[in-house]
């Protein structure tokens, strides 16, 4: 409801009346896996409200169930069982499929439409969502999240830098040193832009800011703008030629074309923070995926409360009668009011104004 009414305070208003929504969605596993290891057994994704930060839709899918699996190994069927057992496809595509389930629920749970998404780059899931059609006229519009696109921007410029067949070693080791470079060049140019109102000349303006980025960090200032490029950096040595010859440079610039292209979600700076917080409130749930919760339902369980967590913006004992039927004992009663009188005293410290002599050096 409270994302509801401030979309309609902001306009956002479909024809037909209903509040149309911006979301974040993301999804998360039981197992540590980072560009390796997609085999976990429960995953989780969810949608969160992009103005309120809460949780509107999270969902769990099992590919294991500990009844029927026991049963199976000793060729016997299962005896009568609440099977957690929810999912029969493969580990990467169970986020697609509950944040599509999310998508197709909204009209029907809330009466709104989430018509912008913010993903994290998965490309998998915004595919999933066009191809449903949640919504039969409205296009879903998908803007990326701006710490996965420079992230994935300097990964990218780093395995140029790594292969040894991409060109000279002196040229991909200057590329090495100024990637940081290049990625400050861009963030700047969007911040100048966003200072005043974006409109559409801006997309174009950034996208031609971050294709000439190559070239000015490289020491090429034809085509600069003086309010970006200082007289002092016009001196720099021109390492353009060089790499045009050894086809290095085509290789950057497809990298710094993606970004280009990406310019509308940079000059929106959405990012998917709200969600990443999310999920680190169910890793603490779950034990920091140490412990193998994916047998039962016990994953569902951890998840369902840490939107409890999350949404309330409260300690587990403030739920803990409602879940668990019994009273939270006394160490964690105490523990959480420690806890909560620390997060006062920071609170109170940070919004203290600093005191200047102790940052004169
Ligand atoms: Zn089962
Ligand atoms: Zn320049």
């Amino acid at each position: 409801m409270e994302e509801k009414h401030l979309a309609v305070q902001a306009g956002e208003v479909g024809e037909d009346g209903i509040p149309m929504l911006t979301v974040v969605v993301d999804g998360c596993w039981a197992k540590r896996s980072y560009r390796t290891n997609y085999s976990s057994l429960s995953g989780a994704a969810a949608i969160v409200g992009f103005r309120t930060k809460k949780v509107l839709y999270m969902a769990v899918r099992n590919r294991y169930c500990m009844v029927c699996s026991r049963a199976a190994a000793v060729n016997k069927l299962p005896g009568k069982h609440c099977c957690c057992k929810n999912w029969h496809g493969s580990s990467s595509s169970m986020e697609a499929n509950i944040i599509q389930e999310g998508f197709q629920n909204s009209v029907a749970m809330y009466g709104v439409k989430y018509a912008k998404v913010i993903g994290d780059g998965d490309s998998n899931v915004y595919k999933t969502i066009l191809d449903s059609r949640p919504y039969d006229e409205l296009q879903v519009e998908k803007l990326e999240c701006q710490n996965h696109l420079f992230r994935n921007f300097c990964l990218k410029l780093k395995d140029i830098v790594r292969d040894s067949k991409a060109g000279p070693i002196t040229l991909r080791k200057c590329l090495g040193k100024n990637i940081l470079r290049l990625r400050k060049s861009v963030i700047s140019a969007t911040a100048q832009l966003t200072k005043n109102e974006v409109n559409f000349d801006c997309c174009s303006i950034l996208q031609k800011h971050i294709l000439n980025a190559p070239y000015h960090v490289f020491g090429d200032h034809q085509n600069c703008v003086d309010s970006v490029c200082s007289i002092q950096r016009k001196n720099d040595t021109n390492w353009i030629p060089d790499l045009l010859q050894s086809g290095l440079l085509y290789r950057i610039m497809n990298v710094v074309n993606n970004l280009a292209d990406n310019s509308k979600s940079l000059l929106f700076s959405a990012n998917n923070n709200c969600v990443e917080q999310f999920h680190s409130i169910v890793a603490k749930f779950i034990g920091g995926k140490r412990v193998n919760f994916c047998l039962r339902r016990s994953y569902l369980a951890r998840c369902s409360g840490a939107v409890i967590s999350h949404n309330s913006g409260s300690f587990m004992t403030r739920v803990h009668k409602s879940m668990y039927n019994t009273r939270p004992g006394n160490f964690v009663k105490s523990t959480e009011r420690r806890r909560e009188n620390y997060l006062i005293r920071r609170k109170r410290k940070m919004s203290r104004p600093r005191c200047r002599k102790n940052l004169c050096f």
